[in-house]
């Protein structure tokens, strides 16, 4: 059983390498407990075929990005893979918050250290691989990268993978109902659900 008995479940940040199934854990939220408040990013890339502006991303321009970043209306944001950047909007997770929602967000590793400090009472939940074999292959099955961009990404998931100890809780993500039950029961902690 996961466990995080310091952290407060307001925030949940869901970190992980490239490719482990972040999306589909977080999905699972989103399908099956409304009342969590996923955090959806504003992103610079460009969105890949089926992605909805507003569900998936805020998908914007770098110029917008940069407006964002001057108004200080990021909670964090980072480049990522090298490439574009992505950002939790605060106000979202600050109205959320104020209603009595449980946040889900759901970032890259720069990102999770950004709200390790503005945000230390929050839970950091890594999500691994069972193996790095399978997070090659799950990327290769995955078939939305370039060789050249999948190669980038497993660049970064090794720094990410070396990070896992700074989080309060592992999910190993080789079975996946298991992980989203694990999921649910950090992010839903002491709530009726
Ligand atoms: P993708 O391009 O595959 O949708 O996402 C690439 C990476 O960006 C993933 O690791 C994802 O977790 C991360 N990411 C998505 N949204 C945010 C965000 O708002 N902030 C940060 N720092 N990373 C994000």
């Amino acid at each position: 059983m996961p466990h995080t008995p310091h952290a407060d479940p307001a925030v949940t940040v869901l970190a992980g390498p490239t490719s482990v199934g972040k999306s589909t854990l977080s999905g699972h939220i989103r399908t099956h407990y409304p009342q969590v408040h996923f955090s959806v990013s504003a992103t610079t890339r460009p969105a890949r075929p089926g992605e909805v502006n507003g569900e998936d991303y805020w998908f914007i321009d770098p110029q917008e990005f940069d407006r964002l970043v001057q108004e200080d209306a990021l909670l964090e944001w980072a480049t990522v893979h090298g490439r574009h950047r992505y950002g939790t909007l605060r106000s979202t997770v600050k109205d959320a918050l104020a209603a009595g929602k449980r946040v889900l967000l759901e970032i890259d590793l720069q990102g999770a250290r950004q709200v390790r400090r503005s945000m230390p009472e929050a839970q950091f939940v890594f999500l691994a691989p069972p193996s790095w074999e399978d997070l090659i292959s799950r990327l290769n099955g995955r078939g939305t990268e370039s060789p050249e961009e999948q190669q980038r990404r497993l660049q970064t998931a090794r720094v990410e993978l070396a990070a896992e100890s700074e989080f309060d809780v592992t999910i190993i993500n080789d079975d996946v109902a298991r992980a989203a039950a694990e999921l649910v029961e950090l992010v839903c902690a002491d709530q009726q659900v």
